[in-house]
């Protein structure tokens, strides 16, 4: 662990006199205090004090009624820096970066909601399989900027659509993805490519594959940095799921794979954890053995299994579920395919190593860690439980006779979560009674509010 005097002997010498503590709240908003250098010391052994009701207070402040919140009088949580992730911030002079984690007033257990050892706690349950779960994030974003007349005061940035996979000054002629690519790398967060995505302003950035909680604190981060970054530029970055109707939304699609107690790829069809398939890599065209492992099929049945519980974790908002739907690129059927990007879950055609699975469920609103988390959860079931999937999807993956629906609203979704309760038994049921209680909060809100579309609809016709 890092001595927290050479810490700042190092600050000091970098010209950094203040370091920021940031930490998760339960949506994935990054919440923190700016911390004097000097006093680091004293906040490494008490930490950092907190109301607890950053857990349960919405973007609007609300303050929801949670178990030990309101009803306990808001007692406080203790945020304890983690100095190992200590970073520079590439665009604010004088400032470094740092991981906070939540832990009950006294210091010494993790807070049971904090987003982080919600994924810690999933990833012990996998641990007691023999796996380890590694996870490469991939990101889209909105990039917006102020415009009076447009709906909500934002437009798009740059021209569209059909652009993606486009690079440089024509679609990005502020060079908006540039700067940000090499400030997310400057800041230590591995990403490894970024590019334009099919709607006007969307882009994508991928972050490099690693041991899940690492691969969520970057996620985390990057979402943190790309936001604060286009405040810089006086633009807004928003990950939220469909921003506007008339274009896609923004997907957060994870790779994922486990290996085994000695590093090797268990979902690979050569590897020797629970038996081992003929190895044929193949790029999903044509029938024979698909390369995966029995593990592999079971991980993938355990998503399907639980898909409906997974969506209010992955798909956390009122918004999430006007991004599914058919050709869209987001899944709206439970499925999974070969190489098929209109499949929940897509098995690339990489073997070997490289094998993995690309969960296309989860929106970029998500917050990372319990995306992955609940993710992680439904892995373990499908293992535990040695699950057998469907089918894989082949061709259009759009077909309603095909497999079962996603949820098509969040209440539907929370309604399967509550229910799911195998799957709250590997999140902890405290973690799921306070998001289903901030989640029923959010949706009961929305429902009471009117909104334009009911303005148009109804008020010149009724
Ligand atoms: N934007 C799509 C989504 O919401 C994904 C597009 C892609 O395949 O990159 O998941
Ligand atoms: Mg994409
Ligand atoms: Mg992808």
């Amino acid at each position: 662990s890092v001595d927290v005097h050479d810490a700042v002997e190092r600050l000091k010498a970098d010209d950094i006199d203040v370091v920021r503590v940031v930490y998760s709240d339960l949506i994935g908003v990054d919440r923190g205090r700016d911390v004097v250098v000097d006093r680091l010391p004293a906040v490494m052994e008490h930490g950092l004090a907190f109301c607890r009701a950053v857990y349960h207070t919405s973007p609007q402040g609300d303050v929801v009624d949670v178990a030990g919140g309101l009803d306990a009088g808001l007692p406080d949580i203790c945020v304890r820096p983690d100095l190992s992730t200590l970073a520079p911030v590439p665009w604010e002079r004088g400032v470094a970066q740092c991981l906070g984690e939540a832990y009950e007033p006294d210091g010494t257990e993790p807070c049971s909601e904090g987003p982080r050892e919600v994924l810690r706690h999933a990833v012990a349950r996998l641990a007691e399989l023999g796996l380890t779960a590694v996870a490469g994030p991939e990101l889209e974003y909105f990039l917006c900027e102020p415009d009076p007349a447009a709906p909500n005061g934002w437009r798009r940035y740059g021209e569209g659509p059909g652009n993606v996979y486009t690079v440089g000054r024509r679609t990005d002629p502020d060079g908006h993805l540039l700067r940000t690519l090499r400030h997310l790398r400057d800041l230590g967060l591995d990403v490894t490519m970024g590019n334009h995505e099919f709607s006007c302003g969307q882009f994508e950035i991928n972050l490099h594959h690693s041991e899940v909680l690492d691969a969520a604190d970057r996620a985390f981060r990057l979402k943190a940095a790309v936001r604060e970054l286009a405040r810089v530029e006086g633009r807004l970055a928003t990950f939220m799921a469909k921003p506007f109707n008339d274009d896609g939304g923004s997907g957060f699609h994870v790779h994922l794979s486990c290996v085994d107690e000695a590093g090797d790829n268990v979902f690979d069809g050569q590897s020797s954890y629970g038996g081992t398939t003929p190895h044929t890599p193949r790029n999903g065209l044509g029938a024979g053995p698909d390369g995966l492992s029995p593990t592999a099929h079971q991980a993938i049945a355990g998503i399907i299994a639980h898909a409906p519980a997974l969506t209010a974790i992955f798909n956390p908002s009122v918004n999430s579920y006007k991004r599914f739907g058919p050709d869209t690129l987001a899944p709206w059927l439970i499925d999974w395919g070969l190489d098929n990007r209109s499949a929940m879950v897509r098995v690339p055609p990489e073997r070997g190593g490289a094998t993995r699975l690309e969960v296309r469920l989860g929106d970029a609103g998500a917050n990372p860690y319990l995306g992955i988390a609940a993710l992680l959860a439904a892995v373990y079931l499908g293992v535990r439980d040695k699950l057998t999937p469907p089918p894989p999807l082949e061709g259009y993956g759009y077909d309603p006779a095909r497999a079962a629906r996603l949820p098509g609203t969040l209440t539907a979704a929370l309604d399967a979560l509550a229910a799911d309760t195998d799957l709250i038994d590997v999140l902890g049921a405290r973690f799921v009674d306070a998001y289903l209680a901030y989640k029923r909060d959010e949706v009961a809100r929305f429902e009471r509010y009117v909104t334009d579309w009911e303005f148009r609809e109804y008020a010149h016709h009724i």
